[in-house]
């Protein structure tokens, strides 16, 4: 597994923000690292599959404009603790913070289910990775956030957890968002004095391996997401966005 050293064709920039994105290798997370990078962020696109991880970033750095900031890949799996230490030693050794933390994987948009007869064993298996990856990440690398200047926390979650339009239907995945939309508004209130932004955004409906066909193009759903990891410092915290407009929780 390559470090995230090793790069250097990419040579370290110590002024570039620095962001770490979940589920990188495809969908709405790949599209989020490629325009971070656009926008001048050192990006650690991670994925569970640590080749998979170097193609996608290989492939992203092959394809990007002059000006793009580096890409670099690292094996994580958010339901995988041993993963996620090893991934927040990895970056606190090389840089020693973190500015971005975009909480994207996620899975189980469980059209096929109904929460009055849910199979439990998937609703659990989905919170593992919907809630308790994020939670888990957030556990890791806050203590790198807390060393940013500016530091982001991103929970890419969706309007099926908002309470407010809540209906039935893909028990699993409505649950584990609402829960999730829990967790940043606590994190947001705790980090609030160390001056950590915390959002949740929807990306919108997006033709991904998750949202099908039919959906937006991915970059509109990543340009969801990069509103809340790009914030001046005096942006909001605590809050629900999509497309850089409040949501009902
Ligand atoms: P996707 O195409 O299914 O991609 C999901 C990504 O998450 C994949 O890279 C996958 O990696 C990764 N992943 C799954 N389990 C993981 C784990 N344990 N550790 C690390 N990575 C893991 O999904 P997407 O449509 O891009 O969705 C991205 C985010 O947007 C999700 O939070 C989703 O809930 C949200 N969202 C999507 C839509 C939509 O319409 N697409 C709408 C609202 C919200 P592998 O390749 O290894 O499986």
């Amino acid at each position: 597994m390559p470090s995230p050293t090793d790069s250097p064709e990419f040579p370290d920039s110590p002024t570039a923000p620095l962001a770490l994105v979940t589920g990188a290798t495809r969908g709405i997370g790949r599209e989020v690292c490629r325009q971070l990078a656009a926008c001048g962020h050192t990006v650690l696109l991670t994925g569970r599959d640590e080749d998979a991880a170097g193609r996608v970033a290989e492939e992203l750095r092959a394809g990007a404009r002059p000006g793009t900031a580096d890409i670099r890949p690292l094996q994580l799996d958010v339901t995988d603790d041993r993963s996620v230490a090893r991934a927040a030693a990895r970056v606190a050794d090389t840089f020693g913070r973190l500015d971005v933390l975009v909480n994207n994987a996620a899975i189980t948009y469980d059209t096929w289910q109904r929460a009055a007869t849910a199979d439990l064993a998937v609703v659990r298996e989905a919170a593992e990775t919907n809630l308790y990856g994020p939670w888990r990440m957030a556990l890791a690398f806050v203590p790198l956030l807390r060393a940013s200047a500016h530091p982001r926390l991103v929970n890419v979650s969706s309007e099926a957890g908002s309470l407010a339009s809540m209906g039935g239907g893909t028990p699993a995945y409505a649950v584990t968002k609402a829960a999730l939309n829990a967790l940043t508004r606590m994190l947001a209130a705790e980090l609030r004095p160390d001056g950590i932004l915390v959002n949740a955004v929807c990306p919108g409906w997006v033709a991904t391996d998750m949202g099908g066909a039919g959906g937006r193009p991915v970059a509109e759903g990543a340009a969801s997401v990069l509103y809340a990891a790009t914030l001046p410092d005096d942006g909001p915290t605590g809050g629900f966005f999509r497309d850089g407009r409040p949501l009902p929780w």
